[in-house]
């Protein structure tokens, strides 16, 4: 199955661009083969097979809007590409450097006019500025001659309309380039430091890598042959509810931006965005009566109430100003490696604080209602059993003082703060348990088939997915 999610798509709009498909046939060859186009590569997803098809829609509408008002445009198949060559090999011992940049070209017959169109997964949205550049920089001058302007084009595969468009003239372009993008170029190409995180994924440095934490986390599950794999609680919570979810939003990463998300979401995570507005650079202790961030204001009001409820219980629990250090930004996702299953496992604490030399993980749970007692505090909340491992794998690298996980249960009218003790072996037994039980039938699975049920209702890749639209339709019409 691929993980390529734009793959299909681009192939498909190589068809309609270099071989003059109709763009019904094109759709047709899609479905017919799965997304491959008779090439040697892993076929897609049924539900990466109905985005891709909607995505090729608004593609082609997008392109052909476009043209109507720019006709001279046409299509250029090979990738423009600028190469700087040394005579010797340099102090990094490199002696060819190429910069490229993907995405879809097109230049007026005359070739006066290059654009680059850029493609992300959603609706179309601004780059920084940097981006737009390099890429412009690229398309100038990473061709045959230079032409006057070069426009960059942003399309989001959930739109039909693409935009915003930046253009620049070549002069322009080597101006800035010369001043923005060469410097950072630089930085990336001397850039030594390791960020264990979501790219390990696809690292060859893993297996020696001295940042990441490695460890036979999970004795009990059988090794699975297949790709290296990173899994959070998320991961783990969308597999579960449904393998077709899990590899649409998670691997895939594409999503119905047009969806409205749960209420007790909104809540929770306003209460998070303020908690941690708070913590940042904050040295005192939280207090009932302090003001709620944006998120909360913007709540129904209903809702606001039930947030600053909590925020309120939150004061009583506030571990400042007792903290020593606060990790923030990408500190703040820890990983450790299963060496032998090949599975990166990372979480983001919703603070990770040092009191001594005691680091500590501390989850915040927003809810109505008291957590269940009838299960243990791990196989409720298994982002605690994964913290376990994690911090488990991590225990003799970066706290000689220990660590500690701490729950915050925070609810409108109560609260509660839990410990768990990553060092304890009986804590480190039952989190293997917990979080084996999730993780085997996903390392083993390689379809990940729909199993539709109540959570289609607010699920973010239903849009694509027929079982789930059949599944809610059914029980819509037996309800009614
Ligand atoms: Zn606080």
């Amino acid at each position: 199955m691929t993980e390529f999610t734009l793959g299909p798509l681009m192939a498909a709009l190589d068809l309609a661009e270099f071989a003059n498909r109709a763009d019904a046939d094109v759709v047709k060859s899609l479905v017919r083969t799965r997304g491959t186009f008779g090439a040697d590569r892993p076929p897609a997803h049924a539900g990466l097979i109905r985005w891709s098809i909607d995505a090729f829609r608004n593609y082609r509408t997008a392109w052909l809007t476009h043209r109507a008002a720019a006709p001279e445009l046409v299509p250029v198949r090979s990738p423009w590409k600028i190469t700087h060559r040394r005579d010797a090999v340099d102090q990094r011992g490199v002696s060819r450097y190429e910069q490229t940049c993907w995405g879809r070209r097109y230049q007026s017959v005359d070739d006066s006019v290059r654009e680059m169109w850029l493609l992300s997964l959603a609706a179309p949205v601004e780059r920084p500025e940097i981006v737009t550049l390099a890429a412009a920089n690229v398309a100038a001058f990473g061709g045959e001659g230079v032409p006057e302007k070069v426009r960059v084009v942003l399309f989001g595969a959930t739109s039909p309309v693409a935009g915003p468009v930046v253009e620049r003239t070549a002069a322009q372009i080597r101006d800035q380039a010369q001043e923005k993008v060469a410097p950072k170029l630089v930085e990336i190409v001397d850039g030594t430091a390791r960020h264990p995180g979501r790219d390990c994924v696809s690292c060859p440095e893993v297996p020696a890598c001295p940042a990441l934490a490695a460890a036979d986390l999970l004795p009990a599950v059988p090794t699975v042959p297949g790709p290296r794999r990173t899994l959070s609680v998320t991961d783990l919570r969308y597999y579960r509810s449904c393998p077709a979810k899990y590899h649409l939003r998670r691997q895939l990463k594409v999503r119905d931006t047009g969806l409205v998300e749960g209420r007790p979401v909104l809540v929770g995570r306003a209460v998070d965005e303020t908690l941690r507005e708070r913590h940042t650079g904050g040295a005192r202790r939280c207090r009932p009566g302090d003001a709620p961030g944006g998120d909360v204001a913007m709540l129904p009001e209903d809702d606001r109430r039930t947030a600053l409820e909590m925020l309120a219980k939150h004061a009583a629990l506030c571990p400042f100003p007792d903290v020593d250090e606060v990790q923030d930004g990408r500190h703040r996702f820890l990983v450790a490696h299963d060496s032998r299953l090949d599975v990166v496992f990372g979480g983001t604490p919703d603070l990770l604080y040092r009191r001594g030399s005691c680091w500590v993980w501390r989850e915040t749970k927003t809810s109505r209602r008291r957590l269940r007692r009838d299960r243990s505090l791990l196989r409720e909340v298994p982002q605690l059993a994964l913290a376990v491992l994690i911090l488990s794998a991590r225990a003799s690298e970066d706290s000689p003082g220990g660590s500690r996980i701490e729950l915050e249960q925070l609810r409108p009218d109560g609260c509660a703060l839990e410990e768990v003790d990553p060092a304890d072996p009986a804590q480190v037994a039952e989190a293997q348990e917990v979080i084996g039980e999730l993780v085997e039938p996903l390392l083993r699975d390689t379809a990940f088939a729909p199993t539709p049920g109540d959570d289609c209702a607010q699920c973010e890749v239903r849009r694509w997915c027929a079982p789930g639209v059949e599944y809610l339709t059914a029980n819509r019409r037996s309800a009614s």
